[in-house]
């Protein structure tokens, strides 16, 4: 089977319904087992041949030496017995995203440009700040959805992530930052936010049982209210992702009209504002203690009015939500058909929301110089495969 089966062109502007791909197959057959839950590590040791017993204790032990020493060689693993980890190697891989690139910016920001093993590129960032360090993971290969002012929905091929490669980027970021073995105090990566390429609630089973590893115990250990999923408005996923994920919303509002929103994200066509809206205000577990986010791109003359942000009051005011908002400068990339509202017009909006009782920080750009605003992931990615079609079309 040619792995470029499981990309999918994107099918228009609003595709309407969380697509289930079937996992890649590996090139070698073998059975990946980052991202596995720790029964089903058990389950693909027994079915390769070790009895139960066995196969439940090392699946225990490999389970441990993966989440909590980092370890991605079974050679590594030294309560297993030398002769059984070749056996183990043959048939089991614990896979790392490749690492093309990474980058670091003047302000400590860091950009990694990775490679999933069918050969396709995303991005991750790491954004450190003075009481937390946030990681920006990706859900998916591109997007389907299209919002107009986004990069990432530009680029033509899409591919769900799979669990091993969302777990495997935080485990990437912990080997970067020198955080094995895993413990809870002193970490720089203390926060994750779902916010790089890709909806996540467009990949839901992948992102879930991602995110549970990562919020296990046992596991990666970081606490589901460090955590934010962020989601352009799938309407019909939110309250599962809620009730089975149960991590901190956000939710990329960034219009208040529906004429302004069709426009600028596009699936508001399919689940309009009010649909949007009533979806938080059910949203399991948020409360004043535990705001959903609202995120609003700052386009000039296209959403930054006062009357927009006295619209954006009223509509967080009748559906009660413990709300906050955050501004983000638009990041222009080349091409993009809007332009970031001025530092004044963005100020003036802030004020207004603020007034009303409600927080709306200016979100500070990160990583400029390495085009590493979270969110808007600069495709390098699309840069290379172009290069690559320019290659193509000249060997032609
Ligand atoms: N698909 C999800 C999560 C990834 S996008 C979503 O849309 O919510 C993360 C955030 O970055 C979203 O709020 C998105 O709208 C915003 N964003 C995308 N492109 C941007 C750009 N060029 N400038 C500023 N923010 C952008
Ligand atoms: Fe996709 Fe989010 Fe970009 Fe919209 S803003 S195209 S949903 S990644």
């Amino acid at each position: 089977m040619s792995a470029d089966t499981n990309l999918m062109p994107i099918p228009g502007p609003i595709d309407p319904v969380p697509v289930p791909r079937a996992a890649v197959q590996r090139a070698d057959g073998k059975v990946e087992l980052v991202g596995l839950p720790k029964e089903e590590i058990r389950a693909a040791l027994e079915s390769a041949g070790l009895d139960p017993k066995q196969a439940k204790l090392r699946a225990k032990q490999i389970w441990h030496w993966i989440y909590n020493r980092g370890v991605s060689d079974f050679s590594a693993m030294t309560d297993i017995a030398k002769a059984q980890q070749p056996w183990l190697a043959e048939r089991f891989t614990l896979t790392r995203p490749e690492v093309v690139e990474a980058q670091v910016s003047t302000d400590g920001t860091r950009k990694w440009l990775l490679r999933t093993h069918d050969g396709h590129d995303f991005e991750m960032v790491f954004i450190p700040d003075a009481d937390r360090g946030t990681l920006c993971v990706s859900s998916q290969v591109g997007c389907t959805l299209n919002c107009r002012f986004c990069h990432t929905g530009t680029m033509k091929l899409v591919r769900n992530l799979e669990p091993a490669e969302i777990v495997g980027q935080v485990m990437l970021a912990r080997d970067a930052l020198g955080e094995w073995p895993s413990s809870p105090e002193g970490r720089m990566l203390t926060n994750i936010v779902m916010m790089g390429m890709g909806e996540p609630l467009y990949n839901f089973d992948n992102v879930k049982q991602a995110l549970k590893i990562v919020m296990d115990g046992d596991g990666l250990g970081l606490s589901k209210r460090r955590i934010t999923l962020s989601t352009s408005g799938v309407v019909p996923m939110m309250s599962r992702a809620g009730e089975e994920i149960g991590v901190n919303l956000a939710v990329s509002l960034h219009a208040v009209t529906k004429e302004v929103r069709d426009e600028i994200v596009p699936i508001n066509k399919k689940y309009g504002i009010e649909e949007l809206l009533s979806a938080c205000a059910a949203y399991p577990g948020a409360n004043n203690a535990r705001r959903i986010t609202f995120e609003y791109v700052m386009l000039k003359d296209k959403n930054d009015s006062d009357a927009d942000a006295r619209e954006l009051v009223r509509l967080i005011r009748q559906y009660k939500l413990p709300a906050k908002v955050n501004l983000i400068p638009f990041n222009p990339w080349p091409g993009a058909p809007y332009e970031c509202s001025t530092d004044e017009r963005i100020r003036a909006f802030s004020n207004i929301v603020f007034e009303a009782g409600i927080s709306a920080p200016i979100r500070t750009p990160r990583g400029r110089d390495i085009d590493a605003a979270c969110g808007q992931l600069k495709t390098a990615a699309e840069k290379k495969s172009r290069a690559e079609r320019d290659r193509e079309a000249a060997a032609a």
